[in-house]
């Protein structure tokens, strides 16, 4: 009798669910995690002790402090990402927060491909607006009649997320040419969620950016997964100054500021390269792939650290049940989908688990 009516549409997340399962079953086989499976380098974890006995303990200003801003500015140019200025957020998921906040009046649409990353469709809901979804199946594509379908009048924005969570898709450059061409015909705000962008593992290892090719784009990026920081919660916006000044209002009255030590560390993080921790997360890839194959029909993921199989049947919420029983703890597809036919398996663990994984996955099909 309490709660307010928009609590009503949320319901917690199904990772979470089966996160806290996790924790109470004796040696399960877990790869449902959306976290790498290496530590935080010691240089930069080091770097946050310095800063807390130095006493770099108090508030910070509200877009975050000036080096980290103007680092991650020259960071993100260097990759040829348009943007006129960044601030530094409580990790992409406060940052997504900002922006949806300062974007989005009552029904505008938030038009995203299916299999999407959950959080969004719920912090849209939570904030009075509209998530509309297109498909991307079979093969996970970005197919422009599916995109221009979902179009309206009332879309403002389209989110992006490339390496895409939960499928592993690296869309190339014509897939994003199709995004730019539709939002600037449209005149339509782009969103796209970068924080896998480190995780790449055919051609040069780089994805590309949509933020090179439409000035109208919010490039979301972050720490969590490059360098394994997800609990220091750190992440940042870049893009258009307008928004971005909105959105360092917006997070006096939310959050104050970011954690200062977190801060200091990220400036550190930024010179220091993770490349050889990520390159051996391409035989995980290919071992979880290979693995499985020939008993799944299986897109091989080009980046991220998931693998999106269709589960024999069709129904992968059961299919999940059976895992569990076997002490394998997947995400069913349903989850990030409107489909339920899928599961989503993290290979963000170690060999050993993969591999038991493997075992598990083949006796289910
Ligand atoms: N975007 C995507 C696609 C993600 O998978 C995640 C984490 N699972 C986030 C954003 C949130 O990251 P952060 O820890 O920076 O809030």
């Amino acid at each position: 009798m309490w709660l307010a009516q928009r609590v009503q549409s949320i319901r917690p997340s199904g990772v979470r669910k089966i996160f806290d399962l996790a924790r109470t079953v004796k040696n399960p086989v877990d790869l449902s995690l959306g976290e790498p499976d290496f530590d935080i380098p010691l240089t930069i974890k080091e770097e946050g002790i310095r800063s807390i006995r130095q006493g770099f303990n108090k508030y910070t200003p509200s877009g975050g402090i000036q080096e980290l801003r103007e680092k991650i500015l020259t960071y993100l140019r260097m990759k040829g990402v348009a943007c006129e200025d960044v601030i530094v957020t409580p990790g992409v998921t406060g940052g997504l927060l900002l922006a949806f906040m300062v974007l989005l009046n009552p029904g505008d649409e938030v038009v995203i491909p299916d299999p999407y990353f959950v959080l969004y469709e719920y912090q849209i809901l939570l904030l009075g607006g509209t998530p509309v979804f297109f498909n991307t199946y079979p093969d996970f594509t970005l197919k422009e009649a599916e995109l221009r379908s979902a179009i309206s009048d009332r879309t403002k924005i389209i989110l992006i997320n490339s390496p895409n969570n939960p499928t592993g898709t690296v869309y190339s450059r014509d897939e994003l040419a199709v995004v730019e061409r539709v939002a600037r015909e449209k005149n339509i705000l782009v969103f796209s969620d970068d924080i896998y962008d480190r995780f790449v593992y055919d051609g040069d290892g780089s994805p590309d950016y949509l933020g090179r090719l439409y000035e109208n784009t919010l490039t979301f990026g972050g720490f969590s997964k490059t360098w394994g920081m997800t609990g220091w919660r750190i992440g940042f916006v870049a893009g258009p100054k307008q928004i971005i000044d909105s959105m360092v209002v917006m997070q006096q009255y939310a959050f104050s500021a970011v954690n200062s030590i977190a801060q200091k560390a990220a400036l550190l993080a930024l010179d220091y390269s993770t490349d050889d921790l990520i390159d051996g997360y391409r035989k995980k890839r290919d071992l979880i792939y290979e693995g499985i194959k020939d008993k799944y029909r299986v897109v091989k993921p080009k980046g991220a650290y998931y693998i999106f199989p269709e589960v024999p049947g069709g129904d992968g919420d059961a299919f999940v049940e059976r895992a569990l029983k076997k002490k394998l703890f997947i995400i069913p597809g349903s989850v990030f989908s409107r489909r339920k036919s899928h599961v989503r398996i993290s290979f963000a663990a170690r060999e050993p688990a993969i591999e038991k994984g493997i075992k598990i996955l083949r006796s289910l099909a």
